[in-house]
């Protein structure tokens, strides 16, 4: 039997998502549950990965295929589609795995032509329904089919609404409207110079293909790597029959969140707006009802609507977001989906769910997506610094967070500025899909019109960016780059600070706070930390930085880089002193300055991370980049250590290196000069001992040599370590274990990695130059092709920020199990950008690492990432 490609909504469930999308999987499982839906169809995923395999073309079998199940839905409905008698109309949308907000346009009234149009005005005696249906259909199919702005004509509609002297489009008179689709078709016809096309079933066929070509359409592109989605998933695409709140004032439509997707609250939290049709809701044209008002209007379908709501929430035991319409009374719902919500209602009802008894503490943890609790951990306003800054203007609290920043009038100009090391404000109308990279860019996003549920708010929830909406007393003037509130104009040089979880608008710039893990969050991570068997510490060169992962949960120190250390301004004098000498003697002179600092900075290090283990790693970089570069600096230099300036010239020349990343760095740095690595045992050693004694702890130091190749090499660094240390621990009659260990971070130290797990206490996979070295570009250079890769499909992400599982990961599988069969016992971490990246997280779950080590920011979500790897693939017996 050939493939199938089609199916109707009867024929599916939610468990195929993948195939049906997460729009047809979940349209599917309530025409299932006997939900009021209106039946349709889906073509599935595999059909748009075929579209693109065939060179962009659907093939005759999947065509035939759609319009055979096409005459099933005209048999179901008992109507035909392009009829002379009760004419089917559809819609037709978008739906991949992922729910993609936005992302994808949606294309409804379809069936409509000059025929049909008039059959509807006639069956329903509302001429005026019919023919907005129409004027809305010829411009969707316009702008999502043929690529004609939608803007243009919304520019026409405007000039109507003008011309009659009208505010809204519910004002337009049945005449008007006409008249609009006569202005519109004529509109089409001089841009593709062709009818508007009359033929259904060609309509039909068009508008898949260009959801399917929409997959690849760069807004879907950004939000895919935003949001580590392989392009590979494909999107499917659902053909539904239409029902339809734009009849008049008993009918509507509307969207609904199972729990207030803002607070978390347990609420039902709806929106909608009588007679409108679609997006209306969303694209903020009018300002929508509480459901509430509902109760009032309709108070049987009210109930109606409160029972399918809690319904689905009590099935998906999740909180659902939900699109629904009512025509003419008769209730129906479009979708439902798990809902997107702020992490700080992600948290309450994640708790809260499983408090109810609704989900057990497991699947609370899979709720929740651990890039999100990033949020909440970035600082808020200053209560006290809030109070001396006027509120100009409040708006709806849309995303929580706290932003201060200067108003930008444009995404494009968010983004410039952002880039130009600003902070920015976006302040705009209302956004739409075009302004993703701006709302990225931005620190926050304010717009005067829309609710809740506008694009705006909704893809800020998304992201956890702040935003604000709906602040409709500000006027903005988009071409002059004002904004005026109570009569005071602002300019893009003013600043504004915006408060998402309260929606207040403050002029100026307001301090912000740090965060603290209590309440909710503190329950939520309790439970992780219960749960999962992976470790998690963190990256930090400093006291400062060890303290804060400390209060996000660190469990130790994966990574102290000691060359940071060097960079500061009393230390880089004896730092260069030491690199420029010529002789042994002259290096140790320098050393002996460097010692105590290196050594206050390691108890600070060991204090602030209160008895937790601490990885310091030994110098890593080449030399030169301690060198000055500039002609003034360099004579500046030249005159401090007494030598001239060309033999200073001289020594940079040497140091000079075609390739620094392969030249002359980690422990080949220790090998040239092993008075480097003695002196830093010293220091780790000696402070070791002191904090031990004086806090009554007992610290175990991890000694970790960087960039070790061969055996040989961590043989050598490791003698010099151990005479050192043993010989001050026993001067000092003091009693210190320590460890040595290396980083794993080429590729020849993962295959020889038995041979090396002989000599060393530990591995730390060093992702970042394990990935560099494995695929042979530069972390340093590969931003410049990369981005190619990624346009011409080659590479879905960056390797440096997500692991390359195929490829580096079998380099880290391979050393794991070379490592462990020489010594089973042996402690494995991870110390590169990857441990904090909750994708690689489960991977080095999986293969059975002790820890992943990450910067502090990145600790609650790590041990998230942990938790969820634990419940998806258990260790623990
Ligand atoms: P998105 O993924 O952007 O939300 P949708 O496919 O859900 O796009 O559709 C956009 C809007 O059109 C939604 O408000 C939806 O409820 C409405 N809609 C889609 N199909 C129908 C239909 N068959 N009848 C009435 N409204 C529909
Ligand atoms: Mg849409
Ligand atoms: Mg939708």
């Amino acid at each position: 039997m050939s493939k199938k490609y089609v199916y109707l909504f009867s024929e599916g469930d939610a468990t195929m998502k993948n195939l049906l999308g997460g729009k047809g999987a979940n349209l599917a499982e309530m025409t299932n549950l006997g939900i009021p839906i209106p039946m349709g169809f889906t073509v599935t995923t595999e059909a748009c990965n075929k579209y693109y395999d065939d060179n962009k073309t659907i093939t005759q079998d999947v065509i035939d295929e759609i319009h055979s199940t096409m005459n099933k839905l005209e048999e179901i409905s008992g109507k035909e589609f392009g009829g002379e008698k009760n004419p089917l109309l559809v819609s037709v949308r978008s739906g991949a795995r992922a729910s993609m907000p936005g992302m994808m346009d949606t294309i409804l009234n379809l069936g409509l032509n000059d025929k049909t149009v008039e059959v509807v005005a006639e069956e329903t005696g509302n001429e005026r329904f019919a023919y907005d249906s129409y004027r809305r259909f010829i411009m969707m199919f316009s702008d999502v089919v043929m690529e004609i702005a939608k803007q243009d004509f919304e520019e026409i509609l405007h000039e109507m609404k003008e011309e009659k002297g009208v505010e809204l489009d519910t004002q337009l008179s049945s005449e008007d409207l006409k008249e609009l689709v006569v202005k519109f078709k004529d509109f089409y016809k001089s841009r593709k110079g062709e009818d508007f096309p009359q033929d259904p079933r060609e309509q039909l066929i068009e508008s898949i293909t260009a959801v399917f070509r929409s997959w690849d359409n760069p807004r879907a592109n950004v939000y895919r790597r935003m949001n580590d989605i392989p392009s590979s998933w494909g999107t499917a695409v659902n053909v539904q029959e239409m029902v339809f709140g734009n009849k008049g004032e008993t009918s509507g439509s509307g969207v609904a969140f199972s729990r207030n997707p803002a607070t978390g609250e347990k609420k039902i939290f709806a929106e909608y707006l009588m007679n409108a049709q679609g997006e209306d809701v969303v694209a903020g044209i009018r300002t929508p009802s509480p459901i509430e008002e509902l109760d009032k209007q309709m108070p049987e379908t009210y109930r109606e609507f409160i029972d399918i709501v809690n319904t689905l929430e009590n099935h998906y035991h999740d909180m659902q977001d939900m699109e629904f319409t009512i025509e003419e009374g008769k209730l129906y719902f479009l979708q439902t989906r798990n809902g997107k919500r702020t992490a700080q209602a992600a948290l309450r009802i994640a708790v809260e769910m499983v408090e109810e008894g609704l989900v057990s503490k497991e699947q609370a943890i899979l709720m929740m997506d651990p890039k999100q609790l990033d949020t909440l951990l970035h600082p808020a306003f200053d209560a006290t610094e809030m109070e001396k800054h006027d509120v100009v203007a409040t708006g709806l609290p849309a995303s929580p967070g706290a932003a201060t920043g200067k108003i930008t009038f444009s995404a494009l100009e968010a983004k410039e500025r952002h880039e130009a090391g600003e902070n920015v404000i976006l302040v705009r109308q209302e956004t739409s899909p075009e302004d993703i990279e701006g709302m990225i860019a931005a620190e926050g996003i304010l717009t005067v019109r829309g609710g809740m549920t506008s694009h705006a708010a909704v893809v800020a929830r998304g992201m956890g960016a702040c935003c604000v909406a709906g602040a409709g007393s500000i006027k903005v003037d988009e071409k002059k780059k004002t904004m005026t509130v109570n009569g005071k104009v602002y300019s893009s040089d003013d600043y504004i600070s915006l408060d998402g979880s309260t929606g207040n608008v403050y002029a100026g710039k307001i301090e912000t706070v740090e965060p603290e893990i209590s309440g909710h969050f503190g329950t939520f991570m309790a439970w992780a930390d219960e749960i999962r068997t992976l470790k998690v510490r963190t990256n930090a060169d400093t006291p400062h930085d060890a303290a804060q992962a400390v209060k996000f949960g660190a469990e130790g120190i994966g990574l102290t880089r000691t060359e940071h250390m060097f960079f500061a301004e009393d230390r880089i004098f004896p730092m260069r002193q030491m690199i420029v000498a010529r002789t042994e003697e002259a290096r140790r002179t320098a050393l002996e300055k460097l010692l105590p600092m290196q050594k206050s900075d390691f108890k600070g290090i060991y204090k602030a991370m209160e008895g937790h283990a601490v990885t310091i790693r030994f110098l890593d970089p080449p030399l030169h980049e301690f060198l000055p570069t500039q002609e003034k600096e360099i004579e500046d230099l030249a005159t401090e250590l007494k030598i001239s300036v060309d033999e200073l010239n001289g020594v940079i020349t040497d140091l000079h290196e075609f390739n620094p990343m392969m030249g002359h760095r980690g422990c080949r740095l220790a090998i040239s000069y092993p008075e480097i690595a003695e002196m830093q045992t010293r220091a780790v050693i000696e402070a070791a001992i002191e904090v031990n004694e004086e806090m009554g702890w007992s610290i175990v130091p991890e000694i970790m040599i960087p960039l070790v190749g061969e055996v040989n090499e961590l043989k050598f660094v490791k003698s010099i370590v151990k005479k050192t240390a043993d010989s001050i621990i026993a001067e000092r009659g003091a009693e210190l274990a320590y460890l040595v260990g290396t980083m794993i971070e080429i590729p020849r130290a993962c295959v020889t990695a038995d041979e090396i797990a002989k000599e060393a206490d530990f591995f730390s996979f060093g992702t970042n130059d394990l990935t560099q070295m494995s695929f042979g570009f530069s972390r340093d250079d590969a931003g410049t092709f990369l981005k190619h890769y990624y346009e011409k499909k080659i590479y879905d992400f960056d390797p440096f920020a997500k692991l390359d599982q195929t490829g580096v990961g079998q380099f880290v599988q391979i050393a794991v199990d070379k490592g462990r069969t020489v010594k089973e016992s042996i402690k494995l971490g991870v110390c590169g950008e990857h441990g904090g990246d909750p994708s690689s997280v489960n991977f080095f779950h999986n293969i059975g690492l002790d820890y992943v080590s990450c910067s502090p920011f990145r600790v609650p979500v790590a041990r998230l990432a942990a938790a969820q790897a634990e419940v998806r693939n258990p260790r623990k017996k």
